[in-house]
């Protein structure tokens, strides 16, 4: 089977699909590896390093679309280079398809089986394929550091002859893969961590990691059988908002990472809630690319709403590209290996397997994603 690597097109994305050691282990289960020249670049890898591996260069973008097996990258596609792929045809990368209908409705007619890395299963047997939770996990991290490279004081607490600075105060809105790093990257750093999250289940995981809870009674929340939470009543959101808003006028950091799987974020730091931070406060916005937890935030943008500065940053994961590479390489590795026929030496599409048919969207001419198909005829 050939496996093809095209090079990321999307502006500014440093984070390539597949690194060379990684290229070398699909050698091994005895793929035909080729990349696009230049593909890992962004990330600082060397076409030689790839061919080394024992991989080969196409001799051009449109050839290795129209020879792909497989092919692997991170972001979606454009339209016009799902025509070019050949039926049966396996595409693999982020999809987005609750939102992107037309993509979906294109591998459907090019009879390509499009996998999404979004809708892989949140069980414990794929956490090892799982790449928003490995893409989370960084961008956690990054949006701490973006806060204190703004913020125009440090995070720890610091005793010095020439006085004492108390340690800052960060408050983390959504403490799910992103919330929890950020809470622990933000403790490393010395500051005083406090966190929400609508799902109960989550304070002890806060409390662990020495940040303190804060309890808000919003009734019934809970969460999905797949481990997400459940979208709050909009007069749940007010109680969270007010309940929230001392904490935030007292906090020289916001974080938020708050997410309805498959629905657009919800508003939990208002205009007035911004305007109730004190000059030089910081605020990142997770959500800034897909609506929002803040209001003010604007995708891509660094702004000051009253001297509070809003970081609306979308690639987070991008921001440590090499890092960011590595493990979602890792992912798309562990997704292929999977479900490899060491026989046949070719990916097997399999109905009955326990994690692939969560994250098939496409296949043969079909959707065959029972969300997606319900999302697409307009009933979710
Ligand atoms: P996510 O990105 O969908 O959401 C981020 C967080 O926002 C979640 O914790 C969610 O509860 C929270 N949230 C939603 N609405 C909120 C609100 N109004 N206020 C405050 N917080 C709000 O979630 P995620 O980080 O991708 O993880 C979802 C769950 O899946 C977590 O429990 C995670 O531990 C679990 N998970 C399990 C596995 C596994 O078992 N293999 C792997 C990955 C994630």
């Amino acid at each position: 089977m050939r496996i093809a690597i095209p090079k990321e097109t999307h502006p500014g994305e440093n984070r390539v699909p597949i690194i060379p050691n990684d290229a070398k282990k699909l050698v091994r289960l005895g793929a035909e590896v080729v990349i696009e020249a230049g593909m890992g670049a962004g990330s600082g890898f060397t076409d030689q390093e790839y061919t080394e591996a024992g991989a080969s260069v196409a001799a051009s973008r449109d050839e290795l679309f129209a020879s792909a097996d497989i092919l692997l990258r991170l972001r979606k596609p454009e339209l016009a280079e799902i025509a070019q792929l050949k039926d049966g045809a396996i595409h693999i990368s982020y999809l987005d398809p609750f939102n992107e209908h037309g993509l979906v409705n294109a591998f459907k007619d090019a009879k390509v089986t499009a996998i999404s890395m979004e809708m892989i299963p949140r069980t414990t047997r794929s956490q090892k394929m799982d790449a928003l939770s490995s893409q989370a996990n960084l961008a956690g991290y990054v949006m701490v550091i973006e806060a204190a490279r703004h913020l125009p004081r440090i995070l720890p607490m610091m005793m010095t002859p020439a006085g004492t600075l108390k340690p800052a105060n960060v408050f983390v809105i959504g403490a799910g893969v992103a919330g929890l790093q950020a809470i622990a990257t933000a403790k490393r750093l010395g500051a005083k961590v406090t966190a929400f999250d609508t799902r109960p289940v989550v304070a002890e995981q806060v409390q662990s990691l020495g940040a303190k809870f804060l309890e808000i009674d919003l009734g019934e929340t809970g969460e999905t059988a797949g481990g997400y939470a459940k979208e709050l009543t909009p007069e749940q959101v007010e109680m969270q908002r007010q309940a929230q808003k001392e904490v935030i006028a007292k906090s020289d950091v916001v974080i938020t990472t708050a997410q309805v799987f498959g629905r657009k974020p919800p508003v939990l730091v208002t205009k007035d809630m911004v305007e109730g931070m004190a000059p030089g406060s910081v605020i990142v916005d997770m959500a800034a690319e897909t609506g929002g937890n803040v209001e003010g935030s604007v995708p891509n943008e660094t702004v000051t709403v009253g001297g509070v500065t809003i970081v609306g940053l979308g690639n987070l994961a991008g921001e440590v590209a090499r890092d960011a590479s590595q493990m979602y390489s890792a992912n798309l590795f562990n997704l292929v290996e999977d479900s490899w026929d060491e026989e046949k030496k070719a990916f097997v599409i399999d109905f009955e397997h326990d994690i692939l048919p969560g994250c098939i969207i496409t296949h043969g001419g079909e959707v065959t994603n029972e969300t997606i198909k319900n999302v697409l005829e307009g009933g979710a």
